[in-house]
């Protein structure tokens, strides 16, 4: 299986990372939407929110509480967007479980 979001988080294709823990990987998005689009990633592969089991649901909080503290540290608590886009139909291209942090448009 080759995904593009593993290799990342196993430093083996390069990206700008922000921020690494034992579970969750944060790198800025290679093709922005906002001043501020970084991509809040577990390390664990998840194919979507579709596939996500029971026993990962504190991934989840884990991954939004990262993106409020990225939010913190890169100066825009006080206005940020968090979005998962699930499926093809609503845009999802890399499916590896991530969340969108974009902020920034006050800087
Ligand atoms: P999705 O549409 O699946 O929710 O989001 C995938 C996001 O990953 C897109 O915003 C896209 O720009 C970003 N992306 C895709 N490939 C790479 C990559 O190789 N490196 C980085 N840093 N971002 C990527
Ligand atoms: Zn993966």
């Amino acid at each position: 299986m080759t995904c593009i979001f593993c290799h990342i988080i196993e430093h083996r294709l390069p990206a700008e990372i922000l921020y690494e823990d034992k579970e969750i990987t944060v790198f800025k998005d290679v093709n922005p939407a906002a001043p501020v689009h970084l991509l809040i990633v577990p390390k664990k592969h998840i194919d979507s929110l579709n596939a996500l089991k029971e026993k990962d649901a504190d991934l989840v909080k884990k991954m939004v509480l990262v993106a409020k503290m990225m939010a913190e540290k890169q100066g825009i608590q006080n206005g940020y967007r968090l979005m998962i886009n699930n499926g093809r139909e609503a845009g999802q291209v890399v499916y590896h479980l991530h969340m969108h942090l974009l902020g920034g448009w006050g800087k």
